[in-house]
């Protein structure tokens, strides 16, 4: 079964005969779901079915109803239960493992800190006493500005037991976002820190958070600063902005009693990436939401509480947030939290934490692999990794190229390699393999997971043929889905949801396909088709095509608004970016997708623009691609490469 599609010639379309890879046994026989009934118990139970979810979690008053879709497309969930999510993620622990890892922390400099869950709940404890003595009470929102540091989900969980949505913002987004970001959601109170390192540099992130209290309209009532930099950075503070460590330690041993939440009240607001558009201001509800966080961390990403587990996404983004923070702790696991870049002291640094902590559970996006795979496999070589049982990855569609190599240098070639598609308004995962019942395809992201109604359409809405391209839907309400927009229910509704003649459906605004078995290839954005001499081709089939050649590790093309494309291309550090090179690429190209689809210019690049979060601005490449005028670049992370690429384009 190995070897069809060995060369990694299959992303993008629904081509037959593709590979398909059943769970390796070992796995299946301790998996936590290996029955492979449960895509048809949960199809015969409908929304009850996500009783088991709400099954992992401690109530204050259990919900007699699952769910209440009388006002439709606004969905409550657990809609008559009572719960407190951090009370879920420490208090209810404490019997069993109190003195457990709950978090183990690394910071940029090579500090190290770590948490029982007995130390967690009182420094939760101290912070939330803090919180409260400054003005939070419950509903009032806490914008948190904080690097990969431990007082980041510290605080989050704080403001979780006292009923205070967070409003967690990227700690390298700026002023002006944070100043947007404050305002949208209506906070009054900050928590950030006075810097963090960059490389060898201390950063001043309170200059950049005073900068943006003066650009916003709120006034804010406090700001709270973590003393992350010590003698390095000093920072005055005035006299509405509390030091964290003197607010902590004068609360340190009290009890807060956790407040008892509605399953509906809003437990975060978190901002989308804004890979296209405006960012939206995303509620999540505090029941659903941490049912189905639950629910996946347990059955999709297999953490048991014994696992040491990591999640590589900044929590400053959902990923980080559902399986950062509130799942693995939801779990009772071990958590890695790491504050450093993959290639910093080296290029190794990734696998040092994977094997000085044993991690037998790690989550990481394709961006992060594909760097990986142009760095080479020595690095992972050189550690041993054999701890690890399961990989997962998210964010983006992953070629299969890249798939097997994660699996191959990092997962010793048997892991489980998990595809997850999600969205910050889905909550949770939503379409993936069951680790121990599904076989996996690379490339494809796989069925949607039990309970998740979710369908590739046309226009109207109707099913598209197996290979055909359609958009990517959800036909009925899912537990961890947003419970609205903070701008509004108009926004929500226009951004979300069409009713057609069978009810209510989501639209995520992702191309698919689906193949004969009901697997979901994602092809991207539905915006991120281009037309070429006259012909539609999805950018996610021509890039898949063009990363299948030898030496390349990245490529995005786009339309040059002549009805020709321009492929900007990425090589392994060994690789010269030459004349046969370009040939091989046109040629793939030609072969695999079409001959029309040839790239009439390929620029070759040492690295693509990308989104905070990871996403390549495919925007930005086609206003260079077309000579037009390109808007700000200060949200990208690496905005010094663009004006690299403009030269190279122009000079071509
Ligand atoms: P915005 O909505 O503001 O443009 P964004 O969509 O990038 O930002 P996220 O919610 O972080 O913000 O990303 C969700 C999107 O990421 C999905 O809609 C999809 O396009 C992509 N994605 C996530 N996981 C996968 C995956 N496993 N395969 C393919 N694409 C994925
Ligand atoms: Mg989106």
């Amino acid at each position: 079964m190995d070897d069809a599609g060995a060369d990694g010639r299959h992303a993008g379309g629904a081509s037959g005969g593709e590979e398909s890879i059943d769970p390796p046994e070992e796995f299946r026989e301790s998996a936590a779901v290996a029955d492979p009934d449960v895509y048809d118990s949960f199809a015969a139970d409908g929304p009850d079915a996500w009783r088991a979810a709400a099954d992992l979690l401690e109530w204050d008053r259990y919900p007699e109803t699952v769910l209440d879709d009388d006002d439709p497309p606004f969905y409550e969930w657990f809609p008559d239960g009572r719960l407190n999510a951090a009370a879920n993620c420490l208090d209810r622990h404490l019997a069993d493992r109190r003195n457990q890892l709950a978090i183990r922390w690394f910071g940029k400099r090579g500090e190290r800190r770590s948490y029982t869950y007995a130390d967690l709940h009182r420094e939760v404890n101290a912070a939330a006493a803090g919180l409260r003595e400054l003005g939070v009470g419950e509903d009032d929102v806490v914008t948190i500005y904080l690097p990969m540091i431990p007082e980041l989900p510290i605080t989050m969980l704080a403001c979780a037991r006292i009923g205070a949505p967070h409003n967690v913002v990227f700690a390298g987004l700026s002023a002006e976002a944070l100043a947007t970001r404050i305002d949208a959601a209506d906070s009054a109170y900050l928590v950030t820190c006075d810097g963090y390192y960059r490389r060898e540099d201390a950063f001043n992130q309170k200059s950049r958070a005073d900068n943006a209290r003066l650009k916003a309209d709120a006034d804010l009532e406090a700001t709270v600063v973590v003393d992350r930099l010590g003698d390095a950075l000093e920072t005055p503070l005035g006299a509405d902005e509390h030091d964290y460590g003197t607010l902590v330690d004068a609360h340190d041993g009290e009890r807060v009693d956790p407040v008892a939440r509605d399953a509906t009240d809003l437990l975060f607001v978190m901002y989308t990436s804004g890979t296209t558009g405006r960012p939206k201001g995303v509620e999540h509800a505090t029941g659903g939401y941490l049912a189905h966080v639950a629910w996946t961390t347990r059955n999709v990403l297999d953490v048991r509480p014994d696992d040491t587990y990591w999640c590589a996404a900044d929590i400053g983004w959902i990923t980080g947030h559902s399986y950062g923070v509130y799942g693995p702790l939801a779990t009772g696991t071990t958590t890695v939290l790491y504050e450093g870049s993959p290639d910093y002291p080296d290029r190794d640094r990734v696998w040092d934490l994977i094997e000085r902590n044993a991690v037998s559970v790690f989550y990481t996006s394709p961006t992060a692999i594909r760097s990986f795979m142009k760095w080479g496999a020595e690095y992972p070589a050189a550690h041993d990794l054999s701890s690890i049982r399961l990989l997962g990855t998210v964010g983006e569609s992953i070629t299969p190229k890249a798939w097997r190599w994660y699996r191959e240098h990092v997962g010793g070639g048997d892991a489980p390699v998990v595809d997850t598609w999600w969205q910050t308004e889905t909550g949770a995962i939503t379409l993936a393999t069951l680790p121990g019942v599904t076989p996996m395809k690379p490339g494809k992201v796989g069925p949607p997971l039990p309970g998740i109604d979710a369908r590739v359409v046309d226009r109207d809405g109707d099913p598209i043929e197996p290979g055909e391209t359609g958009y990517l839907t959800i036909a009925s309400p899912w537990p961890g889905m947003l419970r609205g927009l903070r701008e509004g229910e108009e926004r929500y509704l226009r951004e979300y949801w069409i009713e057609g003649e069978d009810g209510w459906r989501y639209r995520t605004g992702d191309g698919a396909t689906v193949d004969e078995d009901g697997y979901v290839t994602i092809l991207g954005r539905v915006d991120d088709v281009i037309n070429v001499r006259a012909h539609r081709f999805n950018t996610a089939e021509l890039e898949s095509a063009i990363v299948a050649v030898e030496g390349v590790t990245e490529a995005a093309v786009v339309g040059d608004g002549d009805g020709g494309v321009v492929a900007y291309v990425t090589t392994r550090s060994d690789v010269e970016p030459d004349a046969a090179l370009r040939e091989s690429i046109t040629a793939e190209v030609a072969g695999v997708v079409a001959e029309v689809a040839r790239p009439d210019r390929i620029v070759f690049t040492p690295e693509l623009p990308k989104t905070r979060s990871g996403k390549i601005m495919r925007r930005l490449l086609e206003d260079i691609a077309r000579g037009e005028e390109f808007g700000d670049v200060s949200a990208l992370r690496n905005p010094e490469v663009v004006g690299e690429i403009e030269s190279t384009v122009r000079e071509e």
